[in-house]
């Protein structure tokens, strides 16, 4: 009989361990891998640097056989601030657990491992793989690794594939994607008392000037909207980084960072075109990455088979980006996890204990569906 660890104290004790995506995530994902092994998995661990951090995901799998079912979810959080709460410190209130990543997403690693904890290989018919990534929330790096040098996914990816992240265990089937420019301008430093100095500033302001139409512009079209999201319309935003220049020097460098959600269907080329144009029309450097929206077919056999297992409806949409972006062309996917996104990245944040449980009990009927059963 493989170890079951209990959901609510795995739960705590992942929070324990602090693993703000700023640090290396060693302790824990060692911690994970210890107890991987303890519930059964075959595991395979992988490692990137970067900034001197050592980053490590793990995949751990069960059973034999091609395709089955995965888990995903990732071991780093956002940073906890500790002023007003102790976010390493778990505590229990009204049936919540409260500490950073209770939400997003410690207590989805712990459902995921949990529920399939009690399988031994030769119930499984097809095998179950949990997947644990770094550096989630710092642009998918954990992710990328995974889909490039895992040895024991390479050619054999499961069929279907759980993204846990938190929907209040309402299956997703379409979120909205990421792009990012980043434009700089390059001007001189120099004390404004000898006027020899060239702005930056002044450089990037005609580019601003053209964003400033443009977010009127994709804000009020319907051809850059899609009705099946709330909102409807892609966050279109833009931040601006001088390097706090004192007001008597002229600054050197201006990035100027503009971005939106994509959806299907939006016409997003078409704002990514008028944004690049007007970078070279202006002379200004810039480059961009895009995360494309994850979108499946409400009928899937993983979304049926999600809404029966949950008892809902419908699948519905959320506007947050998850992993799916780099994981969808390889699995059948649904977005389905513990706990409500408005927790995550919050101070104070917290997971119903009820959430956990119903995680449990909604993946055992996944894995029983595409693992045991088919
Ligand atoms: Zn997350």
């Amino acid at each position: 009989m493989a170890h079951v660890p209990d959901v609510v104290e795995l739960t705590k004790t992942l929070i324990a361990i602090p693993s703000p995506s700023q640090q290396s995530n060693q302790i824990i994902a060692s911690h994970l891998a210890t107890l991987l092994q303890e519930c059964g998995f075959n595991l395979e661990q992988l490692s990137f640097v970067e900034d001197d951090q050592r980053k490590t995901s793990l995949i751990a799998r069960k059973g034999t056989g091609e395709g089955g079912l995965g888990l995903f979810s990732h071991s780093d959080t956002v940073p906890a601030d500790a002023d007003g709460w102790e976010p390493f410190t778990p505590t229990i209130q009204d049936d919540r657990i409260i500490g950073r990543g209770a939400a997003d997403m410690k207590g989805a690693i712990a459902a995921s491992i949990v529920a399939a904890a009690p399988y031994t290989p030769d119930q499984l018919r097809r095998p179950v793989t949990v997947v644990i990534t770094a550096d989630e929330e710092i642009g998918y790096g954990g992710a990328k690794q995974v889909v490039a040098e895992s040895k024991s996914l390479a050619g054999n990816w499961p069929t279907y594939g759980i993204i846990a992240e938190p929907t209040q265990m309402r299956p997703v089937y379409a979120h909205k994607g990421g792009l990012r420019v980043r434009v700089t301008a390059h001007g001189r430093a120099a004390h404004t008392s000898t006027d020899k100095g060239i702005s930056a500033n002044f450089l990037i302001a005609p580019f601003l000037a053209d964003m400033a139409e443009l977010n009127q512009l994709v804000k009020r079209e319907k051809r850059f909207q899609n009705a099946e999201f709330d909102p409807p319309t892609n966050g279109f935003n833009m931040v601006i980084n001088d390097g706090n220049a004192a007001a008597n020097v002229t600054a050197a460098k201006t990035v100027c960072t503009v971005g939106f959600r994509p959806m299907p269907d939006d016409h997003r080329e078409e704002v990514l075109e008028a944004i690049i144009a007007s970078a070279k029309k202006h002379n200004l450097e810039f480059d961009w990455y895009l995360h494309e929206p994850f979108y499946v077919d409400r009928n899937s056999p993983l979304i049926q088979a999600a809404l029966a297992a949950t008892g809902l409806p419908a699948a519905e949409t959320v506007p947050f980006g998850t992993e799916a972006a780099i994981f969808k062309d390889l699995m059948q996917l649904v977005i389905l996890g513990p706990g409500n996104i408005a927790q995550a990245h919050t101070k104070g944040e917290w997971i119903a204990i009820d959430q956990l449980h119903s995680a449990v009990n909604v993946y055992r009927q996944l894995i029983d569906h595409f693992c045991v059963n088919s």
